[in-house]
């Protein structure tokens, strides 16, 4: 009763809008950050790709899907959490619709894509990290968190327009823990692959420590 109240009292002094298409969302919503037109107008892909390497390239959806990109836009900048709410769910459906439980090696380590430690600190956490939680968890997958490393700080790739400058960029900026990775398969994870020299990048990284197969799961990817 009483939390009833003081939502219905927050919600007079914050009124809720959808991040998307800024329409009001009403107490009964708090939890929520999207309405369910702009909830459910998230397609994901019900293909699973392939990475130049043959490994399997899981990406949920275009990042030409507005609501998409509006919500890993408030994952990064605004609230993690929040977002995570909406982003879990749509996991959680997109991983059932490819049936990536009956496929995926019980051994498979999941890695997120690191920050370099600047620019972990600025932010406070590593969206790949929170992505990846959801999927080892999803999965019952075993996670790692520090065997990959970004050793070199490239500033934003999304900033950079040149595909060719983009792999120059993040050429050797990771590390790979041997004695983690060795003999094993990994699901990387990132939140974006736009021209995925990033991906690429720490993919190699992950071979060059002894990993046998590299597979990769992004929330949105770029046509
Ligand atoms: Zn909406």
């Amino acid at each position: 009763m009483f939390r009833k109240i003081w939502n219905g009292f927050l919600d007079i002094l914050f009124p809720r809008i959808c991040i998307n298409c800024r329409h009001y969302l009403g107490a009964e919503n708090a939890s929520s950050l999207l309405c369910s037109d702009c909830f459910g107008s998230v397609q994901t892909f019900r293909v699973i790709f392939r990475t130049d390497r043959g490994g399997k390239f899981l990406a949920l959806g275009p990042y030409e899907n507005d609501v998409l990109r509006t919500t890993i836009h408030f994952l990064k900048y605004r609230s993690a959490s929040g977002a995570m709410k909406p982003i879990r769910i749509w996991m959680g459906q997109y991983l059932t619709d490819l049936n990536v439980r009956s496929w995926i090696g019980r051994e498979t380590l999941v890695a997120p894509v690191p920050l370099h430690p600047a620019r972990l600190r600025k932010r406070g956490f590593n969206q790949a990290q929170l992505i990846a939680e959801v999927l080892s968890e999803e999965l019952d997958l075993a996670l790692d968190t520090k065997g990959l490393k970004r050793i070199r700080n490239t500033g934003a790739q999304m900033e950079i327009k040149d595909r060719d400058k983009r792999k120059t960029n993040v050429r050797g900026c990771f590390s790979a823990d041997r004695e983690k990775f060795s003999g094993k398969s990994i699901l990387l994870v990132d939140d974006v692959y736009t021209s995925g020299a990033t991906i690429k990048e720490a993919a190699t990284a992950l071979r060059q420590a002894g990993a046998k197969e590299v597979n990769t799961f992004v929330l949105a990817k770029v046509n």
